[in-house]
């Protein structure tokens, strides 16, 4: 049993109580992981509080060292990170590491941005700017399906922009966030970053807290609203990066054995917890049946195991409840469709979920009609491609979808009427640090990355001079 430790004020501490954390792949503990009382996150709003001055009055470039050597020293954890992050989410080593390799990447980008005043008259008459102000202390709040990566959606931003941070990972992926933040924890002024774990119980107190300026939230649709209405009484800035049900649409043009390992990929990647997984899988009538047995084919191949053994390419679920929470969408699924390929829990240990297909489904089932978050495709038939966008745009949510064909020109006049944040055209999931990322409808509020994700962590100043 290691010993981990929370970042507040420069100081490596040790929660208040501490309980394990498991391992999905074996149900077995890794390690005692803190958890902070009520008193340690104020102890941390405070240290980030005071840090924030003299944080914010730093110049850019300081700024940008600090995220550069964040950065470089990811790179150089990444094995020891990878592994971590392994054992604690289940994800495969090699999913992991490219989950590290990406945080540093996004700690890079923004080190490469700038915010610099718009000037809208210098003359005679006056001066006028247009200035981007940082908020003061701003609250991460991280789910637990990409722990290190989410983390870095927010914080390299946050910093860049000159305000201080307090981070929560989620309570059963709390490890690779805390080793992260003994690695760096000299690298930023005390107090400037602060990384806090909880019981699940403290993500209410930092929404609701009176020092925090803003939250950067993701996680689930149901807990979002809560953080939205919990803000509402400090009038705090909030981003959401809420759940999803993508819609991914294959026209009737395409080859399936070439298309269908690539939209397996898309729904099957990190066991199906992910926001942007392919969530429901519309296919044209006139390739339906060979589609579907393209899937089924995938699905019975697929190494499913645990993530540290080489070769695997699916780990378990990352948690009991989320196991708990698809296996009921299984049963469900089970009466609303025809199962060709899974269906069931693999081995008598460990959170894992046979891949899963599942034909002749159609809306109404909770599994079309709910975000499965797990390793179960529904494969839904239409006949006219408006109707099948139709039918994509009538749920919720609205986060990510995509359309698939040989004729990409085509697909993508049909794209444009998808009622989501992002939308691609033969590819699924292609996340940049460059583009915004964000959903529409209860997918949530506000969009990260990008120069639009930078800005939603600065409030608009103008300075406006008469001469
Ligand atoms: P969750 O909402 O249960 O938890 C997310 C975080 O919120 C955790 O750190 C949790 O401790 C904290 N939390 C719990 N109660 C809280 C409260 N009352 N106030 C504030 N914080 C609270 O989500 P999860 O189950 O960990 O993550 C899965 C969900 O996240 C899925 O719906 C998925 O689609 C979504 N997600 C969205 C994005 C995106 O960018 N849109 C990315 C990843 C995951």
């Amino acid at each position: 049993m290691s010993d981990y430790k929370m970042l507040i004020n420069g100081q490596m501490v040790a929660g208040a109580t501490a309980t394990p954390v498991l391992n999905p792949a074996t149900e077995d503990a890794i390690a005692d992981c803190p958890r902070a009382s009520k008193a340690q996150l104020d102890q941390a709003v405070a240290a980030a509080s005071a840090a924030f001055p003299a944080w914010s009055k730093t110049s850019i470039d300081e700024r940008r060292k600090v995220l550069v050597a964040i950065a470089d020293v990811i790179q150089a954890n990444v094995t020891e990170l990878a592994r971590l992050l392994t054992q604690e989410q289940g994800k495969p080593l090699q999913d992991a590491t490219g989950e590290v390799f990406g945080a540093s990447a996004f700690f890079r980008y923004f080190a490469s941005l700038d915010l610099p005043a718009k000037v809208v008259t210098n003359d005679a008459t006056g001066r006028i700017e247009v200035r981007r102000k940082p908020l003061g202390v701003v609250g991460c709040i991280v789910p637990w399906n990409f722990p290190v990566m989410l983390m870095a959606f927010k914080v390299p931003a946050a910093l860049l922009a000159g305000n201080t941070v307090v981070v929560k990972p989620a309570p059963t992926t709390p490890l690779s966030s805390l080793r992260l933040a003994e690695l760096i924890k000299d690298l930023a002024p005390p107090g400037v970053i602060n990384i806090i774990t909880d019981a699940n119980d403290l993500g209410g107190a930092m929404t609701a807290h009176p020092d925090i300026r803003k939250i950067s939230f993701t996680g689930s649709t149901e807990t979002g609203k809560k953080v939205m209405a919990s803000a509402a009484d400090a009038l705090k800035r909030i981003s959401l990066e809420l759940g999803g049900n993508d819609a991914l649409i294959v026209l009737d043009d395409v080859d399936p054995k070439e298309t269908a390992p690539k939209v397996f990929g898309a729904a099957m990647q990190n066991a199906g917890q992910v926001c942007i997984a392919a969530k429901r899988i519309y296919v044209h009538e006139s390739i339906y049946d060979a589609m579907c047995d393209e899937f089924a084919t995938l699905a019975d191949n697929w190494v499913v195991g645990d993530g540290l053994e080489q070769g695997t390419q699916m780990g378990p679920l990352q948690n009991k409840a989320q196991f708990e929470k698809v296996m009921g969408f299984l049963d469900s699924a089970k009466k609303d469709g025809k199962v060709i390929a899974g269906g069931g829990r693999k081995g008598d240990k460990g959170y894992f979920i046979q891949p899963t297909v599942v034909r002749d489904i159609a809306e109404g089932s909770q599994l079309v009609d709910e975000e499965q978050f797990g390793p179960v495709m529904p494969v839904i038939k239409y006949s006219d491609p408006a109707d099948a966008v139709r039918r994509a745009n009538a749920s919720i949510y609205g986060l990510g979808g995509s359309i698939w064909a040989k004729d990409s020109d085509r697909a993508w006049d049909l794209a444009e009427n998808m009622e989501s944040g992002s939308v691609w055209v033969n590819k699924h999931a292609d996340l940049r640090p460059d583009l915004p990322f964000g959903g529409a409808k209860f997918s949530g509020i506000g969009s990260e990355l990008g120069e639009e994700g930078l800005k939603e962590f600065t409030q608009v100043q103008v300075l406006n001079m008469a001469r």
